[in-house]
Order: structure tokens, then C-alpha cells, then sequence
């Protein structure tokens, strides 16, 4: 018989005829005259309804069928007489895959708080909320890759061990096999790295765009889609210590093109989302999130606000609002900054652009006033910044000089710094948080309920 999924199951609503299900029930309920099973095979937020006479299997076989239990039931798909489905199965054999001993199996009862879920976050993908997240990440991944596949870009895999400890994008994870209770020392003392496995010291990229700009100035337009790694110790709703980031990175952009870039993307991968996803967006929307279906629709529809980082702070400053963070001109914008602009004064994204150079990367193009260079952050309603970029300088004189003005290592850099040297060309790229993305996306709150298996301070069980 051919497999098939309750998704398709219930959309093909093909009375009549005989199907197998598989899946884990989620409830059973009923008396001696007929049981009901909902069962659940992570297909669709649905569950199928299976329908058991008692005169056909026996009370003993179905006592083991309790919530998380698998099973595969054979049986005839019916029109519905309850309310609630269209279409049910009408059981004619059951086998069990997998019992649940209901004294243990943590999953008993629905509503639980996602706090309790992130404590058995190996089991929370078999609830609804994190079936119909976790099928929305795999629907987004899924965009972006079919978004720049349609637009010219390539999708280029930069390492994540690296060497390069420039980009200040945050702390890192250092990589070693040196016996951390033996450390072998040079003679002056400091950690003998030359004994180590590459070397040299490494660590877990914070970010592929460095060597993703190797790929676009070779390539043209490149992307980069991969897990980043940032050993701060920020226990925030928005900072995961592993996440996944989304670096295209082009020739031949400037920052006009690269802002057009970032509002076009975020827009076509939420209009994807609310194309594709309608049933687990629709069951967000009513448990967790009144206003997601609404905010959603509101991105796509209208305009970002593009917006000079001078002006921003001054409306931050004639907005009389009291900020946890003061902020003056040349401040590191905080989330409640970023959001006042965006969910209070402009009402829509904003994309902020020509930040001052000292709280910028070494590498982002400098502006002629000598003070500001070409980078824009895109800001959005409940997250903040969802996506920092910039327009890369391109010049090797600039670029070497602010780099030996910040007292980096231009020789560790070299690397990045010949692109400079030859064939050298205009180019702007962004980074994308993957998560802050579906943060958006599902309206969830907490970024470690984006993402199957969260890393952050202290956590790494499972
Ligand atoms: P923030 O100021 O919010 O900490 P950032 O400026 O350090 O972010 P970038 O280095 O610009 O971040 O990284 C690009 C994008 O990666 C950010 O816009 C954001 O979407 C995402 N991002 C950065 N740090 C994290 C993190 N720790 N967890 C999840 N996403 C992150
Ligand atoms: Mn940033």
C-alpha cells in the first residue's frame, strides 16, 4: 500500500478508501462502545482521527495506546459524523509501534508553558506549538535557498574553524586538542600553540563573511547559510551562543543596493511563509499570538523606513521617552532604542543607515565626512536588529590604515587584505540572523524556541 502522511491524508479527504496511518496519539478518549484516538505524525498540526469499535480490537490492545504512544492503524478513511474533521479512520487493525508508560511520559496533558517544554527539549518537537515552528524553520530554510538560487547567487560554504580573530563580531569558542590539564608552554610562558592541531590558535567562526567576500569578488553574488558561534555570555530572549546566519555578500553593490537587497529578501521569505505555511501560521496566531498574521501581512505590504543613523538619534533624543541606556550620538543602539523607532515612531521596519565608524567594523566603507561609515542595520517590531550589513571599503590604503588604527593584526589578515590588492571592486553584503527570522516569523518570544536543540550559557545536555 502507498505511504502516505495524515497531511496528505486530509487533504486529499479520498472517502472510501483504505489507509494506513502511523504516528504518536496525542489523546484517546471514549467508553465501552467506541474509542477515539487523535493521532499525530508531525506531517501537519492536524491530528487524524481514528475511530475504534470495540467489537473489532479487543479492549487489551488498545489499553497500551495512551498519549505518545506509535502506532499504525489500518483501517478505512469515513466521512466525519463529529464535529471538528472533515474526515476519520475507522480502525480495523491497530499495531503498536511504541508504548508511553503514562506515569512517566513528561508530555501528558496539553498547555504546557514553554518553560517547562525547554527543560525536555527533546521531546517538544511532538507538541503542536513546536511541530508548526519547527516545519516554518524547515519551510524558511527552504526559501532562501530557492530566493537566491532564483536570483543569481551561489551558495558558498566558508569554514567554520577559522584562524581569524578580526572581525570583533563577539567572543569565541576556542578549537583545540591540547590537553587542557597539560598545557604545553613556550619558554616565555604563554600557551605553546605550535603543538596544537592546526597550529596555531583557533576558534568557531562568529561569521562567514570575511571569507565570503573571497567568494563574491570571484563569484559575483555568493551566500552563505551556516551555523556561527558567539561565546558571550548574554542570557537574552535574542542571543543564542550557536545560531545560524544567512551572509549574502555581492559584487557590484553599493549600499542602495544592498538595503533594496534586504528589504526584498525579508519580504519574499515572509510572503513565502504566509503562502505556505497558513495552517501552522494560523495556529500560532491563535494560541500564542493574536497580531502575527496581521504583522506579517503588514511588512510585506508596505515600505521600509530608510533612515540615517544621525537623524535616529534625534528622534530618540525629542522623543522625551526615559531609556533604561541614555543614548547620544555615537552610542551602540540597545533593542529599546531599535524598537522605539520601529514600533512606536515609524510604525514599520526601519532601515538605519551611516553609522559612526567606532562602532562599526574595521572593514565597512568610510564616508567622505570621515566620521560615519556605509553600514545599515535593518530593525524590526518585537526583535530589534534582524540584519546588520554594510558596504565593504574596498580601498586597500583605507582599509589597511583603520586596521593598523585599531591595532589589529595585519599580518594575520592578510589574506582579506589582498582582495584589496587585486581586483578590487565595489561590494556590500548583510548577515541575517536565521532565528530572529523565525522569531518574527512565528512570533514567538524566545529565541531558544526557534531552534530545536538551543545553546546558550550552561546548556548543552541535549
Ligand atoms: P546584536 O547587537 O543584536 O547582539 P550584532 O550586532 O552582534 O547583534 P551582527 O554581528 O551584526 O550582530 O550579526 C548579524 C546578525 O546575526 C544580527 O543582525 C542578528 O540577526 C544575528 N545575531 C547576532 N548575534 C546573535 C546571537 N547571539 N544569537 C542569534 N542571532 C544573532
Ligand atoms: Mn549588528
Amino acid at each position: 500500500m502507498k505511504r502516505q502522511r495524515i497531511a496528505e491524508i486530509l487533504r486529499s479527504a479520498a472517502v472510501d478508501t483504505e489507509v494506513t496511518v502511523q504516528g504518536w496519539v496525542r489523546t484517546k478518549r471514549g467508553n465501552k462502545n467506541v474509542s477515539f484516538i487523535a493521532l499525530n505524525d508531525g506531517s501537519c498540526v492536524a491530528n487524524i482521527q481514528v475511530v475504534v469499535d470495540p467489537t473489532k480490537i479487543p479492549e487489551e490492545r488498545l489499553k497500551p495506546v495512551t498519549t505518545g504512544a506509535c502506532i499504525r492503524v489500518e483501517g478505512r478513511l469515513v466521512k466525519s459524523m463529529g464535529s471538528g474533521q472533515g474526515v476519520e479512520v475507522q480502525a480495523d487493525s491497530i499495531e503498536i509501534y511504541g508504548t508511553a508508560d503514562p506515569e512517566s511520559y513528561p508530555l501528558q496533558k496539553k498547555g504546557h508553558s514553554l518553560e517547562f517544554l525547554r527543560d525536555i527539549a527533546y521531546l517538544r518537537p511532538r507538541t503542536n506549538t513546536f511541530g508548526a515552528v519547527l516545519r516554518i524553520r524547515h519551510a524558511m530554510a527552504y526559501a532562501i535557498h530557492e530566493y537566491f538560487n532564483r536570483n543569481g547567487f551561489y551558495y558558498f560554504h566558508t569554514p567554520l574553524i577559522t584562524a581569524s580573530d578580526c572581525e570583533g563580531a563577539g567572543a569565541m569558542f576556542t578549537v583545540t586538542t591540547l590537553d587542557l590539564n597539560n598545557v604545553p608552554k613556550t619558554a616565555e610562558g604563554k600557551v605553546d600553540y605550535a603543538q596544537d592541531f592546526f597550529g596555531k590558535p583557533c576558534n568557531l567562526t562568529v561569521s562567514g563573511q570575511l571569507e565570503g567576500e573571497l567568494g563574491a569578488l570571484a563569484l559575483g553574488r555568493i551566500y552563505t547559510f551556516g551555523p556561527t558561534f558567539r561565546a558571550e555570555n548574554s542570557n537574552t530572549p535574542r542571543h543564542l551562543s550557536e545560531f545560524w546566519m544567512i551572509e549574502p555578500e555581492m559584487a557590484f553593490y553599493e549600499l542602495e543596493d544592498d538595503m533594496e537587497l534586504a528589504e526584498d529578501f525579508l519580504k519574499s521569505l515572509i510572503r513565502y511563509a504566509l503562502e505556505h505555511c497558513a495552517e501552522d501560521l494560523e495556529f500560532l496566531n491563535k494560541m500564542w499570538d493574536p497580531g502575527l498574521l496581521e504583522r506579517l501581512r503588514f511588512v510585506v505590504e508596505n515600505d521600509f523606513k530608510r533612515l540615517d543613523y544621525t537623524e535616529g538619534i534625534e528622534i530618540l533624543k525629542a522623543s522625551g521617552r526615559k531609556f533604561e541606556f541614555p543614548c547620544d550620538w555615537g552610542c551602540d543602539l540597545q533593542s529599546e532604542h531599535e524598537r522605539y523607532l520601529v514600533e512606536e515612531h515609524f510604525k514599520r521596519p526601519v532601515i538605519l543607515i551611516n553609522y559612526p565608524k567606532e562602532i562599526k567594523a574595521f572593514y565597512m566603507k568610510q564616508n567622505d565626512d570621515g566620521r560615519t561609515v556605509r553600514a545599515m542595520d535593518v530593525l524590526f517590531p518585537k526583535i530589534g536588529e534582524i540584519i546588520g550589513g554594510s558596504e565593504r571599503e574596498a580601498d586597500y590604503g583605507k582599509l589597511s590604515a583603520r586596521v593598523r588604527e585599531l591595532g589589529m593584526n595585519e599580518r594575520e589578515l592578510w589574506w582579506y587584505l589582498d582582495t584589496r590588492r587585486w581586483g578590487s571592486a565595489p561590494h556590500s553584503g548583510f548577515g541575517l540572523g536565521f532565528e530572529r527570522l523565525l522569531l518574527f516569523v512565528t512570533g514567538m518570544t524566545n529565541i531558544r524556541d526557534v531552534i530545536p536543540f538551543p545553546r546558550y550559557p550552561k546548556n548543552a545536555e541535549f
